[in-house]
């Protein structure tokens, strides 16, 4: 039936708002070249969006009586941006997730720019086909050196060419050049000054002031504003024209050089090495299977050390010599160039840098060397896994066990499992590597879904590191409460040192002291605006916190009774970093957490330092553990192990045994034997004692019948509900009522439990409650179904935070 009305069309737009539904808009005459995976710019309520064409239809879509069906305003660009396989994955990710589809298809788009006018059109001398109608060839007349669409216009004296330059570009005349590359670049930095200082001490400010100059306060350099921003929460905006205008920070702008790569030189070209055996089997296996050109999952389980990477770049060379491309992932953006160096010095400029941490420039160029096939390799954290590559012959996900994979924010996507389902979409090999897979992976390699493969030696035949478990408390009751490194651990680092090695000691705690606790009435320092106890910085000066990270002077009497009598209780990184300078003064010591490591590119170029032996001694937080090869580290002491097992969280002995192993997988890396202490009041946890004996096998097969008894993953699956209100009234009274809708609607072997508190029951004021679902594989559907039934109901829409497949539920 054609189209009725002034319409050509109808588009159904996806567009970047929290709404889990897309968009109906007419397609004018004047824009018919618009088709499914355009960006268009459309009208919403007052406001002005750019949002992506998700379908187009030929027939008028129903509306609700008395709506008016809008027109599309513009096109963003002149040709589909995102490809069908990218849309059936945006589709993928707002049925799976629950995630609104507005939002998954931003996340795949190139970042948007101002001016995505920028791109520049430029005449293709040699093409020999002959312009189609009078305006091309006036475009194309006009065309004598690179413009942009509205220069173009401007001197053809016209509103718009875009219909004539997308003509042009079809028939090969024209091509549309992305600007980049290369040229240095400013970014904006920002340092608190002395009057803020005082400022946040003494001044009542708000809430979002308060928390710029927090964590202005807590890091040892100035931060980047966009950093700020993405830590905060704060969007694009945040108060710092007024905090600058006042004199408490001062914004300078800093230069950077354009580049993904980072400060680490690509590495050189690396000889042929010949692969051990075990490596050898491993690549064949992946090998034949990339040949069938159909889906094969492996889990790659190779200990620290024994040349997982070396199996991934053999394998890539596989599917590149099939004309195929490469998706390989890493958990955090700081790990990119080591791996992408590696990748760079044997497949040049194919490859390309994607993480979130990029400008949004490098971001662009980046995104459309992938898109137009030019970089058939991709490496990056998270948001790599949404890239436009086509026809994927592998993909790795190195790590795979790390809950950093999570998107923590809508849309809510696991990368791993959106890898997983990219690489059975395009009929490729997935290897998901670890020395300490998750309970997911693993079981289904137990259970024959995927194929399990294994380097079960370090390269070189060299030993694990020897595992000691120091009980704390024996520790205590020789040397007191407050021993924060215990007598065997500090000889043992004194030792090494003193042998010209490295130590690294890790604190899963960043801060001074752990917490501000009340002798008289026995309550710690809570936020204000959480319903968290507050961390203790810079010499427990100044208390923060680590969930909306507001800051305050750390009071000297109880906020609570009044009493005098404040104790801090505890200790983090900065206060251990302390210790060990006092203890070792001649010694060069420096820390790595979130506070020191805000600056771009810090976190290599620490990593550096401590290679070439500019510092003898790390101490940090989990950012120590992965992926990095100190051959002089033979010593490595982890404080406190077992702080997390106390978290209410069915992963918590997952994750602390992954913690162990991987830090344990950082001593010994070269010639000599590395050495592993680790201090615990509960030693006997089997998650510290499977980590002593570094036997994978027997923690898993412990771990699994603790889940199989209790119900958890990956006996079956979670969706986690949280509900927000403005009092705890209110979040409980919505979250009875979620929870009375799903227990209608869902099958009856779904669990619904709860409404509950949630474990932190109030963040940055809002106050919250929690449904958990716990879902049989084969009820999936059923089950999302049944909650996009009940956010059909608004004000539980707005209230409710869907989490599928929760990494953790703390
Ligand atoms: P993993 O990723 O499993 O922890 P790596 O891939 O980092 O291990 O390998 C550890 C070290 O061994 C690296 O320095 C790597 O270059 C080296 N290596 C890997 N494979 C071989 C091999 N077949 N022969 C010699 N050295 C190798
Ligand atoms: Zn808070």
């Amino acid at each position: 039936m054609p189209a009725s009305g002034p319409f050509v069309a109808f588009a159904e737009v996806a567009l970047p708002v929290p709404l889990p539904r897309t968009f109906s808009y007419g397609v004018p005459e004047s824009l018919a070249r618009a088709g499914t995976g355009f960006r268009v710019r459309v009208r919403f309520g007052a406001r002005s969006l750019i949002g992506c064409i998700v379908e187009i239809q030929e027939e008028a879509p129903r509306l609700p009586p008395g709506t008016i069906l809008k027109p599309l305003s513009a096109l963003v660009d002149q040709e589909a941006v995102l490809s069908p396989s990218q849309l059936a994955l945006a589709r993928f990710i707002a049925d799976y997730y629950l995630a609104a589809p507005g939002l998954a298809c931003r996340a795949m788009l190139p970042p948007e720019t101002l001016h995505e006018e920028r791109v520049l059109y430029r005449r293709v001398k040699t093409a020999d086909s002959q312009p189609e109608s009078a305006a091309a060839s006036r475009v194309l007349d006009a065309l004598t050196r690179p413009m942009s669409a509205s220069a173009l216009a401007r001197v053809l004296g016209r509103k718009s060419v875009s219909g004539t330059l997308g003509a042009l570009v079809e028939s090969g005349l024209v091509e549309r050049k992305h600007p980049g590359g290369g040229g240095a670049r400013t970014m904006r930095v920002a340092r608190i000054t002395e009057e803020g200082s005082r400022a946040l001490l003494q001044e009542k400010l708000r809430p979002a002031s308060a928390r710029i100059l927090t964590l202005l306060s807590t890091s040892t350099d100035p931060v980047p504003i966009f950093t700020i921003r993405n830590e905060l929460d704060l969007g694009k905006t945040g108060p710092f024209r007024a905090l600058a205008k006042k004199g408490y920070v001062e914004i300078v702008a800093e230069e950077f050089r354009r580049s993904p790569w980072g400060r680490l030189a690509p590495s050189r070209a690396v000889e042929d090495v010949a692969l051990t055996p075990a490596q050898r089997e491993a690549l064949e296996s992946i090998e034949s299977a990339i040949a069938t050109r159909a889906f094969h999952p492996f889990v790659l389980r190779g200990v620290t050390g024994s040349g997982k990477t070396e199996v991934y770049l053999r394998a890539a060379d596989a599917a590149l010599a099939q004309g195929r491309s490469v998706l390989m992932l890493v958990p955090e953006i700081a790990l990119t160039p080591r791996l992408g160096a590696l990748l760079r010095s044997r497949f040049g400029e194919k490859v390309a840098i994607l993480h979130s941490a990029l400008g949004a420039g490098e971001r662009r160029d980046e995104w459309w060397r992938i898109r137009q096939g030019e970089a058939k390799v991709v490496v990056g954290a998270r948001a790599a896994a949404l890239a436009p590559v086509e026809s994927l012959g592998l993909v790795v996900v190195d790590e795979e066990h790390e809950g950093s994979y999570k998107q923590e924010e809508n849309p809510r996507y696991n990368a791993r499992d959106v890898a997983i389902v990219r690489a059975r979409n395009d009929g490729a090999a997935v290897v998901l590597g670890s020395a300490t897979p998750s309970l997911e992976s693993y079981s289904h390699a137990v259970e024959g879904r995927y194929r399990l493969l294994a380097l079960p030696d370090r390269i070189g035949d060299r030993p694990l590191a020897r595992v000691t478990l120091l009980d704390m408390r024996e520790v205590v009751r020789e040397e007191g409460p407050e021993v924060v490194l215990s007598r065997p651990l500090r000889e043992a680092i004194k030792a090494r040192l003193e042998d010209g090695e490295q130590v690294m000691v890790l604190l899963n705690r960043r801060g001074y002291a752990g917490q501000s606790l009340c002798r008289r009435c026995g309550l710690t320092l809570q936020c204000s605006e959480c319903s968290v106890a507050m961390t203790l910085h810079k010499n427990a000066t100044l208390a923060v916190c680590h969930y909306c990270g507001l800051g305050r002077a750390t009071p000297e009497r109880c906020d609570t009774c009044e009493g005098e009598y404040l104790r801090h209780v505890g200790y983090g990184t900065e206060r251990v970093e302390e210790l060990l300078k006092s203890l070792f003064p001649e010694i060069r010591v420096a820390r790595m957490d979130r506070d020191t490591m805000r600056r771009r590119g810090s976190h290599e170029a620490l990593l550096s330092r401590f290679a070439s032996r500019e510092i003898d001694l790390l101490v940090g937080t989990q950012m120590l553990a992965k992926g990095h090869d100190f051959p002089a580290v033979t010593l490595v002491g982890v404080l406190a192990a077992d702080s997390a097992l106390s978290t209410p969280d069915f992963r918590a002995a997952e994750r602390t045994f992954q913690l162990l192993t991987q830090v344990a997988g950082r001593a010994g890396r070269g010639e000599r034997e590395g050495e592993v202490l680790i201090q615990a009041f509960a030693p006997e946890h089997y998650s510290l004692q499977f980590a002593r004996a570094q036997d994978f096998e027997g923690f898993f097969e412990t771990e699994r019948k603790f889940r199989r008894a209790l119900h958890y993953p990956p006996v079956v699956s979670l969706v986690n509900l949280i509900v927000e209100g403005d009092s705890m009234a209110e979040a409980a009274t919505l979250a009875r009522r979620a929870a009375s809708w799903l227990r209608k609607g869902v099958p009856e072997n779904v669990k619904v439990l709860g409404p509950a508190f949630a474990a932190r029951s109030k963040i940055a004021g809002r106050y919250r409650s929690q449904i958990l679902l716990k879902v049989p594989r084969r009820e999936h559907a059923r089950a999302r179904q049944a909650i996009r039934a009940m956010l059909r109901d608004d004000s539980l829409l707005r209230s409710t935070t869907v989490d599928v497949d929760p990494v953790t539920l703390s």
